[in-house]
């Protein structure tokens, strides 16, 4: 069963007998069902013919009467008739290049394609439980198309009807309907609208590459050079000039029907991707000579590691993926350590082969980060996109805890200590500190000290402990940075102050969850 409807009818005449293949027939007269397109080639040739041959029985929805007399004639006399040559195709087993697909829905969508398919997508070695498949089509297959609807379109209105651009079958869509049931079987998994998992092809075709030249001398502003394309004809630029296109103008420089190509579609790339997966957790760093990214000046490396490689090297082993970005909630300098639960951070994992991880696959992998003794990670897990915002947020209204060395020229009173530990809410304005003025702007900022508690340690050092709000520099709260944070340490306390060691001792940021170990 075909399922065309009686009024298509001369337009499935017109366009069978101009070369078009009996796929591409039904997507111009409307057939919006699946499975005529999946009917094999050859038997859908047959019903094909048998719906245009009238008093031929079973037609599909042909009913024979309606039919013009003169159809039998027209399939079977003209010369190089295509319905000839395609039926001696079929013997040889190559049917004739559709003149509206270019071989897509035929050659494309053959058991030769989906092998080449399955082979590809099985040696890129990907995890996945469902895939999307995706094309890109040659933009020339739209003008032939526009073509074809023109004609049908006239067709239509000699008996007072209307054809709908938007009625017709879109060569994409009917092409999903025939490939996604093949390469699901061979692969074994769905394919699906939505899916983490792509694979995506590339079909060109070099023969009818200039079908779509002529619009950019009728549409000259649809057609700007734009970066990283290689071509102004895409899809879009085509489609924009289509619309404005004049018919007649249309038909001067595309008259039908469209040409028979000697060649098919090629298939000029086939890729896989994944999409990226997210994984998130909180480091403490034990080092006092560890940056927290690869320290490196003019292409020379400071330090041997840092803590993203030293967590990332592990994901990407793992993950079998090509790249990855680290962030995390703020960062401390080379020589602070971050004790306590820990800083949160997350890692974008791009294009990972391997995505599926159960609870006890992750917490071997944090084991394995944790063989390291500069650092410890923890609450190790898989989130979403969406999580990781989460992280971001509002993180200059958090509070850190810090711990601090410090050292003070005079000897240290119990006045001074407990001026300190009496200090609520202390609002400083800090200048964007000397060493890091080379990559931020210059700019003054409030900051609020909430609470100090101290611990005195020898007659010129304590113990200072801070809770501040996120972004203050507490290096510089200490030494003053010349006077540019005030009020400082060594304000408070009337001395020359320094700041030996900082530890960070929590970064209150409620994400990502914490797991039961
Ligand atoms: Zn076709």
């Amino acid at each position: 069963m075909l399922l065309i409807e009686e009024k298509y009818r001369t337009v499935a005449e017109i366009l069978f007998s101009s070369g078009t293949c009996p796929r591409c027939v039904l997507r111009l007269c409307c057939v919006g069902f699946p499975t005529p397109y999946r009917l094999p080639y050859k038997d859908l040739m047959e019903e094909l013919r048998k719906f245009l041959t009238p008093g031929d029985g079973d037609g599909g929805a042909a009913d024979g009467d309606n039919a013009p007399p003169n159809k039998k004639a027209r399939l079977d006399d003209s010369d190089g008739c295509p319905a000839e040559e395609a039926q001696s195709a079929e013997t040889s087993g190559a049917p004739k290049t559709c003149n509206l697909c270019l071989g897509i829905l035929q050659h494309l969508s053959d058991v030769e394609f989906v092998k080449k398919t399955f082979h590809k997508v099985q040696s890129a070695g990907y995890e996945f439980k469902d895939f999307v498949f995706s094309v890109s089509l040659p933009a020339q297959l739209l003008v032939r198309e526009h073509c074809a609807w023109l004609q049908a379109q006239q067709e239509m209105k000699k008996s007072g009807r209307v054809l709908d651009k938007g009625d017709i079958i879109q060569l994409k869509e009917a092409y999903k309907w025939i490939i996604h049931p093949l390469i699901s079987d061979e692969l074994g998994v769905q394919a699906v609208s939505k899916s983490a998992f792509e694979v995506g092809v590339v079909f060109c075709h070099q023969e009818t590459d200039e079908d779509c030249h002529f619009l950019a001398t009728v549409c000259k502003d649809c057609f700007k050079p734009a970066k990283n394309k290689h071509s102004v004809f895409t899809r879009m630029a085509v489609v924009k000039a289509l619309e404005k296109i004049k018919e007649n103008d249309f038909w001067r420089h595309f008259p039908w029907p469209p040409s028979s190509p000697k060649t098919t579609c090629e298939v000029v790339d086939m890729q896989c991707n994944h999409a990226s997966v997210f994984v998130a957790g909180r480091y403490n760093k034990y080092s006092r000579n560890l940056p927290q990214t690869p320290w490196v000046i003019d292409g020379e490396r400071k330090m041997e590691s840092s803590v993203e490689e030293l967590i990332t090297e592990r994901l990407m082993a793992v993950f079998k993926a090509d790249s990855f970005n680290f962030s995390s909630s703020g960062r401390e300098d080379v020589d602070v350590r971050t004790l306590g639960r820990g800083r949160p951070f997350a890692v974008e994992i791009v294009n990972p082969h391997k995505v599926q991880f159960n609870k006890q696959d992750m917490k071997d992998l944090q084991e394995k980060i944790n063989n390291s003794d500069k650092i410890k990670v923890r609450d190790l897990q898989i989130v979403n996109r969406e999580a990781v915002a989460h992280m971001k947020e509002g993180e200059e209204e958090k509070t850190k805890c810090y711990s601090a060395l410090i050292w003070t020229e005079k000897n240290i009173k119990k006045e001074d200590l407990d001026l300190l530990d009496n200090v609520k809410e202390l609002k400083i304005v800090q200048k964007t500190p000397l060493r890091v003025l080379h990559r931020r702007p210059l700019a003054s900022r409030i900051r609020l000290i909430h609470t100090m508690t101290t611990e005195y340690v020898d007659e010129h050092h304590f113990r200072l402990y801070l809770k501040t709000q996120a972004g203050t520099y507490i290096k510089e709260f200490v030494h003053s940075d010349f006077g540019r944070t005030v009020p400082n340490i060594e304000s408070l306390m009337k001395t020359s102050a320094d700041i030996l060691e900082l530890d960070v001792e929590s970064v209150d940021v409620d994400w990502p969850p914490a797991l039961d170990d």
